[in-house]
C-alpha cells in the first residue's frame, strides 16, 4: 500500500483500491466468461466536498455520503467497463440482446462483491467502509433514488455527462457504476479537464438521442417515465430467458462514440 501525503494528512493511494477491485472482477469474470475491459476506471473524493451539498439542494431526496456513513470521510466511485461482446450484441434491433441482459444482472452482482471485498480489506486496517447497492433503491413513483452512482461518479471526477444522461467514463459509458463510502481517506482524483460528450464539446453527434427506440431522450422530464415502463417490461418479459431482473435496455449507450472511450 502506498501512502501519500495530502494536504497534511496521510493519504492512501487509489490504485491500491484500484487493485483490489481487479482482484474480484479477475476471479468473477473468469468465473463467468466476461471480458469485463480492465482496468476498470476510480475516482475518489472527499465527504467535506461542497459539492455534495449542491447536489442535496437540487435533489433534495439524495442523501449526503455521510447520511449513509457519519464517520465516512472518502467516497471512492468505480466503473465496471462492460465486454465488447455484450456492447456490440446490443448495437441492432430494438430490443437489447440477450448477452447485454445477462451481463447487466452478473455485473450488478459483481458491483455488490467489490463493495464486500472492499469493505472487509479496508475493515481489515482498521477502516469503517461501506459499498452501497447498484441499483433498485428508487422511488418508483417519481423515479427518485437516495443515492445517484452517476452523480457521485461525476462529484468524485470519474467522467462527464453525456445527452444520454449517462456518465462517461475514460471506458466509455457502457459500464456500470459502483460506490464506496469509508473512513480511509483516499488520494482524491483529479476532475476532467474536458467535456467528454462530443455536442457539449461543440461536435455534431446526438446518436444517442436517435439510438432510443421510443424517443424517451429528446425530453427527459417526459421520457424518463417512458423509459422506465419500458424497462420494467423487458425486465418481465425476459425474467425467465436471463434468470433475473434485467430492467434495462442499453441501445443509449451502445452504437454510439462514447460507448468504449
Ligand atoms: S452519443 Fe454523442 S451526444 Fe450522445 S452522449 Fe455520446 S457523445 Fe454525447
Ligand atoms: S435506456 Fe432505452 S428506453 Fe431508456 S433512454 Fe436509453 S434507449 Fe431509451
Amino acid at each position: 500500500m502506498t501512502a501519500l501525503i495530502h494536504g497534511g494528512s496521510a493519504a492512501m493511494d487509489i490504485l491500491y483500491i484500484r487493485d483490489m477491485i481487479i482482484e474480484v472482477i479477475d476471479k468473477y469474470s473468469t468465473m463467468h466468461g466476461i471480458n469485463y475491459r480492465l482496468p476498470p476506471p476510480i475516482a475518489s473524493t472527499t465527504t467535506r466536498n461542497k459539492m455534495w451539498n449542491k447536489l442535496i439542494e437540487i435533489h433534495p431526496w439524495h442523501l449526503h455520503p455521510l447520511d449513509i456513513l457519519p464517520s465516512s470521510r472518502s467516497v471512492i466511485v468505480f466503473a465496471i467497463p462492460l465486454s465488447l461482446e455484450a456492447i456490440n450484441s446490443n448495437i441492432k434491433g430494438e430490443e437489447p440482446s440477450i448477452q447485454w441482459l445477462k451481463e447487466y444482472i452478473l455485473t450488478n452482482k459483481l458491483i455488490e462483491e467489490v463493495g464486500e471485498h472492499v469493505s472487509r480489506k479496508l475493515k481489515s486496517i482498521g477502516y469503517k467502509t461501506i459499498g452501497i447497492k447498484p441499483t433498485h433503491d428508487y422511488d418508483p413513483i417519481n423515479l427518485r433514488s437516495s443515492w445517484s452512482h452517476r452523480h457521485a461518479g461525476y462529484i468524485a471526477g470519474l467522467g462527464t455527462f453525456g445527452l444520454n444522461n449517462l456518465l462517461i467514463t475514460e471506458k466509455g459509458c457502457a459500464v456500470r457504476l459502483g460506490t464506496i463510502l469509508t473512513e480511509a481517506y483516499i488520494e482524491e482524483t483529479l476532475k476532467p479537464t474536458i467535456e467528454y460528450c462530443l455536442v457539449k464539446r461543440g461536435v455534431k453527434c446526438y446518436k444517442c438521442i436517435h439510438r432510443c427506440p421510443i424517443n424517451a431522450l429528446s425530453d427527459w422530464s417526459k421520457g424518463k417515465y417512458r423509459c422506465q415502463e419500458r424497462l420494467n417490461a423487458i425486465a418481465l418479459k425476459y425474467k425467465d430467458v436471463v434468470r433475473g431482473f434485467a430492467d434495462a435496455c442499453g441501445k443509449c449507450a451502445t452504437g454510439i462514440p462514447c460507448a468504449t472511450k
